[in-house]
C-alpha cells in the first residue's frame, strides 16, 4: 500500500515533459571506502554526468582517526554534519592554520594548500570540491609522496641518516585510526610567519538567517567568508508546507545537498521540457546553469539543503521580484493574468514561501 507520508514518484505533475539529464543520486548508492579510523564515499561526476562544476564527498572519522596530511588541485569546502573535528593547514608563507570544527561548521581550503582533518571524536562531513572530475582517492598525500621518493633523498633532504625512513608506509595511508588529540592549545605551534591571513572557518549555522513565512536562508560566500573565493553557498530550511520559491541562479550550475527531510524539486530548462525529481536527506541533486525551479517540502519534517555554486557570491534571481519590478501592463498582456495575481507580487524578495492555503498533499487525498 502507498505511504502518503513517504509518496514515490509513481505519478509526476502533469506539467513535467521533455527530456532532462538526470539530476539526482544518493550517497547510499555510492560505494564506500573504509579505513580503520573512518570512511569515505564521493558523488562526482562519474555518479552524475551533468554535475561538472562541483563534486561531493560524504567522510566520517572515529574519534582520534585521521584523514592524512594531504593537497590537491581543487578547493575544498566542508561542512560539519554531527561531531568535531580538528583541522590544519600551513599557507605557501608558513602562515599557519588550527581549528575545531563543530555541527554547522563550515571550513574552506585554497587549491594547493596542505591540510588535514582528525576526528575528536565520531564526526561526519560534506566535503565540497570546485571540480565535478576531483576524486578524494587520488589526491597528493604526505605518505605517497615518501613511499615514491628514494630513501636517499629522504635523507639529503632531511639532513638525517636513511635508517630514519625505516617504517614510513610503502603506499598512500589515506584514514587511519590515531590518538584523540589533547587541547586546541596544547597543539599549536607557533609559525614565526604568523596565522593565515584570512581564516579557513566559518561558523555558518551561527549566521543570523534571512527569515520569511515558511523558512530561512543563510547566505556564505566570499562577501563574508573571504576566503572561500571559488565556491558560494546557502543553507536553506523548508518547513512543511512550505516551498523554495520559482527561481533561477544567473552565476553557475546549482548542486544540492539534502540534510534533513523530503522534498521535490522540479526544474524547467526551457523548449517546454520540464522535470521532477524527488530527494531526502543524504541525496545530492543539481540543477543546470540558469535553468528555473522550484522546491517543495513533501514531508511531515522541516526540509533543510545546501545550494552549492562554484563562485565567488551566491546569487538567484526570483521570478515574483522580477515581475513585481516589471510594469504592471506588460507583465498582465504577456500572462493573461487577472489583478490578484499582479496586486500580490512582492518587490522584496522571499526565498522560501507558504501560502496559507497551500498544502503539498490534496486534502482529500
Ligand atoms: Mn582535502
Ligand atoms: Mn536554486
Amino acid at each position: 500500500m502507498r505511504d502518503l507520508q513517504n509518496p514515490d514518484m509513481l505519478v509526476p505533475p502533469i506539467t513535467d515533459a521533455g527530456l532532462l539529464p538526470n539530476l539526482k543520486f544518493s550517497f547510499s548508492d555510492t560505494s564506500m571506502k573504509l579505513d580503520h579510523g573512518g570512511w569515505s564515499r564521493e558523488i562526482t561526476v562519474r555518479e552524475l554526468p551533468v554535475a561538472t562544476t562541483l563534486a561531493g564527498v560524504n567522510m566520517s572519522l572515529t574519534a582520534g582517526g585521521v584523514r592524512e596530511l594531504h593537497w590537491h588541485k581543487q578547493a575544498e569546502w566542508s561542512y560539519m554534519l554531527l561531531g568535531r573535528a580538528r583541522i590544519t593547514s600551513v599557507d605557501q608563507q608558513g602562515r599557519n592554520f588550527i581549528a575545531d570544527i563543530g555541527p554547522g561548521d563550515i571550513w574552506y581550503f585554497p587549491p594547493g594548500i596542505p591540510h588535514s582533518i582528525q576526528g575528536l571524536e565520531h564526526c561526519e562531513f560534506l566535503l565540497v570540491f570546485d571540480d565535478g572530475n576531483f576524486s578524494d582517492l587520488s589526491t597528493l598525500s604526505i605518505s605517497d609522496w615518501f613511499a615514491h621518493t628514494p630513501k636517499d633523498v629522504l635523507s639529503a633532504n632531511f639532513g638525517v641518516p636513511e635508517s630514519a625512513f625505516n617504517s614510513i608506509p610503502s603506499e598512500q595511508v589515506y584514514i587511519y585510526q590515531g590518538e584523540v588529540p589533547g587541547l586546541l592549545e596544547s597543539q599549536e605551534v607557533q609559525s614565526p610567519f604568523g596565522e593565515v591571513s584570512l581564516t579557513f572557518k566559518h561558523e555558518l549555522v551561527k549566521q543570523i538567517p534571512i527569515k520569511t513565512p515558511g523558512g530561512s536562508v543563510r547566505i556564505v560566500d566570499s562577501n563574508n567568508f573571504p576566503i572561500s573565493k571559488t565556491i558560494a553557498a546557502a543553507l536553506v530550511e523548508i518547513e512543511p508546507g512550505a516551498m523554495r520559491e520559482l527561481h533561477w541562479h544567473p552565476n553557475n550550475d546549482e548542486w544540492q545537498y539534502y540534510l534533513t527531510g523530503q522534498g521535490r524539486m522540479t526544474v524547467f530548462t526551457g523548449n517546454g521540457a520540464a522535470r521532477t525529481f524527488d530527494y531526502r536527506a543524504g541525496d545530492v541533486g543539481y540543477v543546470p546553469f540558469a535553468t528555473g525551479h522550484y522546491i517543495q517540502n513533501t514531508g511531515t519534517e522541516t526540509l533543510w539543503f545546501l545550494e552549492m555554486f562554484k563562485s565567488n557570491r551566491f546569487e538567484d534571481v526570483s521570478l515574483n521580484q522580477w515581475m513585481a519590478l516589471t510594469p504592471k501592463e506588460l507583465v498582465k498582456s504577456n500572462l493573461n493574468a487577472g489583478t490578484e495575481l499582479i496586486d500580490s507580487l512582492r518587490m522584496e524578495k522571499w526565498s522560501v514561501v507558504n501560502f496559507p492555503g497551500y498544502s503539498y498533499y490534496p486534502k482529500n487525498r
